[in-house]
């Protein structure tokens, strides 16, 4: 489990901007070092632990790019077409034993190896057959044409794959491309996730006039399962302080973090600060960011907490910024940089200084082609409806005041937040 120390996330500053946040996160929380063996193909999205090196090269032999015909770059036709005797027949998966003879072509089809001496490829559309079977080359191709050289892909040797990768389908492909059929992984990241609230009743309950259906801990536990963790779904916690403290207190120590949702503002129904204090310590986070109100960062017996928001939009968007980076730095990810794409704005906006925003918008295309960024027409934090109905999130940095339609703004798609 992971162990931090009491003050880890403690933060003199007023006002955390998102970098900083990250920052420290990425900075005091250190990886996970247990390590398991999974099958390839279980081993999409899991966090590689080891580098490796291509033990062989890719491709492995020299081989033919194209069905065509195979010939020694000395015969290739300088000038003049010119046919060529036909002296063998190479298929894919078949052997190329026989040299090719001066002054011959050889039958070749893509992926076969190349015959000894043999060095370039004409394709079969480019070459004519001749009355009496010969081949007919044209001039002008370059020597090596259509051919692809052993290692010319990866080099033996070189590392291909790094420790603290996750693994995405093409990074799957290159290891079985070397043959792995097993594969060295960080163990997923245990997280336990409660909701807090009264007003919460969880879905397939009943749920009484006064409440709502508990969804941020369904969307956290999504997320947190997008990122590989492996989840423990630990309901609803009221809104009492010595409830919260037993509940929190009894997965510490079992988990490598525990995230909670609701409770972390500072009203009077608001516990979740208190309980951590009286079990662990606890620092909040007041980050620039909108939506997202204070973020608690906590310690209990060396497990790191995190509070985020109720709102559902809140919880959403402080996630991506803190839990995932902790997510990562768990596992021994490097901290991804979230890209931002350039789209043109269609709306207008106004905002604070020194405060970074998200904007939930969709994606249209403009008269001219261009891609424009369509603003979700109400803000309210609260709105599940903004998050389901949106293509993602404009970030709007700390120096931005203001947007106009026509401005060129950054768009986050949902698919790459998460
Ligand atoms: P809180 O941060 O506890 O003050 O909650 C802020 C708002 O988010 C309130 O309107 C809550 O009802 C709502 N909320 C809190 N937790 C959840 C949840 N798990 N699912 C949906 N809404 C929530
Ligand atoms: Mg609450």
């Amino acid at each position: 489990m992971a162990q931090l120390s009491d003050d880890c996330f403690a933060f003199g500053g007023p006002m955390m901007s998102v970098d900083e946040a990250v920052g420290l996160i990425t900075a005091r929380v250190s990886a996970i070092a247990d390590l398991e063996t999974v099958a390839l193909v279980d081993a999409d999205g899991r966090v590689l632990a080891r580098d490796i090196a291509a033990p062989l090269p890719l491709p492995p032999f020299t081989n033919s790019a194209v069905d065509g015909y195979a010939v020694r770059n000395a015969d290739l036709p300088g000038q003049a077409e010119r046919a060529f005797p036909l002296d063998g027949r190479i298929q894919a998966g078949g052997l190329a034993n026989a040299a090719i003879k001066p002054g011959h072509t050889a039958r070749i089809f893509t992926g076969a190896p190349m015959p000894p001496d043999a060095e370039t490829v004409f394709m079969q559309e480019d070459v004519r057959i001749d009355e009496s079977g010969q081949v007919v080359l044209p001039p002008g191709l370059k020597p090596g044409a259509n051919v692809r050289p052993a290692g010319e892909d990866v080099p033996q040797g070189h590392v291909a794959l790094r420790a603290g990768q996750r693994l995405r389908p093409q990074h799957v492909a290159l290891a079985a491309a070397f043959g792995l059929n097993r594969l060295n992984v960080v163990r997923r990241i245990r997280v336990a996730v409660f909701s807090t609230g009264d007003e919460l009743a969880s879905p397939g309950e009943p749920r009484a006039a006064s409440q709502l259906f508990d969804s941020n801990r369904f969307m956290l536990m999504a997320m947190l399962r997008r990122l590989g963790c492996e989840v423990s779904d630990l309901g609803i916690l009221r809104d009492e302080r010595s409830l919260l403290a037993d509940g929190l207190k009894q997965v510490a120590g079992r988990h490598d973090l525990i995230l909670t949702t609701g409770g972390v503002s500072t009203g009077e129904e608001d516990h979740v600060k208190a309980a951590v204090e009286s079990i662990g310590s606890l620092v909040l986070w007041r980050m620039a960011i909108k939506p997202g109100r204070p973020v608690a960062m906590g310690i209990i017996d060396g497990t790191p907490l995190i509070g985020l928001p109720g709102n559902p939009v809140a919880s959403f968007v402080t996630f991506v910024h803190v839990v995932r980076p902790t997510v990562l730095s768990l596992a021994g990810s490097p901290p991804e940089k979230l890209l931002p794409i350039p789209v043109r704005a269609a709306f207008t906006y106004k905002k604070k200084i020194a405060r970074r925003e998200y904007v939930r918008a969709s994606l249209r295309r403009g008269d001219d082609g261009v891609l424009e960024a369509v603003k979700f027409p109400r803000e309210g934090a609260g709105l599940l409806s903004s998050l389901v109905e949106t293509d993602g999130l404009v970030e709007l940095g700390e120096d931005i005041t203001g947007v106009e339609p026509g401005d060129s703004v950054g768009f986050l798609s949902y698919a790459e937040l998460i």
